[in-house]
């Protein structure tokens, strides 16, 4: 086995998918590892389907090439790959049940004997957790069943790569819930390279290895969760993920850790480690959770400390959410975990601060 067989299960190079003058998907190129847990994120019509049916063999980049283990793919039909689709209607047939709907696609194939094939629909059952389903009709199950059923249904065919569009996108909070835990753990046990498509931040958030977040056809960013959403590298991101507070600056003055940025009527300390690019205009992200507030009259030893006032206090249950206002008209969202003691109130002079590390600069374009 080669050295790229063993780093990435897929790649896509320079792929871009137009159909006439709409760029579905501009130019992106990733590297996903085996056994990875890899999201596209990005809101609908960001080119999220098209990557994923690309990959599938569905449909043909544009230019460019895809890599399946190490080998140029184009051109190869779905079938022929190494690859298995989830939809998110999951076009289970409601008038056969649980084994018929697995061994359907091996049966057709005549891909084993009748022994194997119950053998190993019995084994993707158990893979997750529907072991002694098999009688049971589609109707008779949970949508969260039914969303199991179809996983097995891809599996049973032992792709490398497992491709999920937006498959929970059906079902309820609660059951989506439940579900992203049930699927990273089936993922885990199952070793399978998945590439997951969701337009739910949380959802990427909770299951992947890493996420591309997509935009307009294009990756902004490719990362962990905790990178994606501690250290966004542009606006987009930082908005997309997650609240944000983002304020356009110029670097006014660089020391070796620290950068100073010239807002609007206000200098905010940023560690240099976040700096990327090379230009002077840059916008700053703060996250509300990375902020205090403080009665005005305390004081704060934090690099960036600016005087306010309470404009909104909303109760939200494990955390508390404030609108302040300061002296510069900058308006900042803030929030705090709900603890016992002081409240502040609509209207209270506080000092909002923050530590220098938790200005993330980015990028100036958008
Ligand atoms: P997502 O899955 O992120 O919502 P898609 O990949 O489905 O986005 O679509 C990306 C863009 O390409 C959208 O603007 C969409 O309208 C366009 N598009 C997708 N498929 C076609 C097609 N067959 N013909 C024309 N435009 C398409
Ligand atoms: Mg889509």
């Amino acid at each position: 086995m080669g050295d790229d067989q063993v780093t990435r299960d897929v790649e896509l190079r320079d792929v871009t998918k137009t159909y006439g003058d709409i760029v579905a998907v501009d130019n992106i190129s990733l590297r996903i590892k085996p056994g990875e847990f890899f999201s596209l994120l990005g809101p609908s019509g960001c080119g999220k389907t098209t990557t994923l049916r690309m990959v599938g063999g569905f449909i043909d980049p544009t230019e460019g090439d895809i890599y399946i283990k190490g080998r140029v793919v184009n051109g190869v039909p779905a079938y022929k790959r190494d690859t298995n689709l989830v939809f998110q209607q999951l076009a289970l047939f409601p008038h056969m049940d649980v084994y018929e709907n697995i061994a359907f696609g091996p049966e057709v194939r005549k891909r084993w004997n009748r022994k194997e094939t119950s053998r190993r629909v019995r084994e993707v059952l158990n893979l997750v957790d529907l072991g002694g389903f098999e009688d049971r009709r589609i109707q008779q199950l949970s949508g969260g069943q039914q969303q199991r059923v179809a996983i097995a249904r891809a599996l049973i065919n032992e792709p490398s790569v497992l491709l999920l569009d937006e498959p929970l996108g059906s079902l309820d909070l609660k059951l989506r819930l439940q579900m992203q835990i049930e699927l990273k753990r089936i993922q885990q046990r199952v070793g399978t390279t998945f590439i997951y498509v969701t337009h739910d931040q949380g959802e990427a958030l909770t299951m992947s290895d890493r996420i591309a977040v997509m935009n307009k056809g294009r990756i902004e960013q490719i990362g962990t969760s905790e990178e994606i959403y501690s250290r966004p590298r542009t606006r987009f991101v930082a908005r997309f993920i997650g609240d944000t507070n983002l304020i356009d600056g110029e670097i006014v003055h660089k020391e070796r850790d620290t950068v100073t940025v010239q807002g609007p009527g206000m200098r905010i300390a940023a560690s240099s480690g976040a700096l990327n690019g090379s230009g002077r205009m840059v916008a700053i992200s703060i996250r509300p959770e990375k902020i205090a507030i403080e009665p005005a009259s305390a004081s704060t030893s934090a690099a960036n400390c600016f005087r306010g006032r309470v404009k909104t206090m909303t109760f939200m249950g494990s955390v508390l959410r404030y609108e302040v206002v300061l002296e510069n008209d900058l308006e900042l969202l803030v929030e705090e975990p709900n603890h016992e003691g002081l409240r502040l109130r609509e209207g209270d002079e506080v000092n909002a601060s923050w530590a220098e590390e938790s200005s993330v600069i980015l990028r100036d374009e958008e």
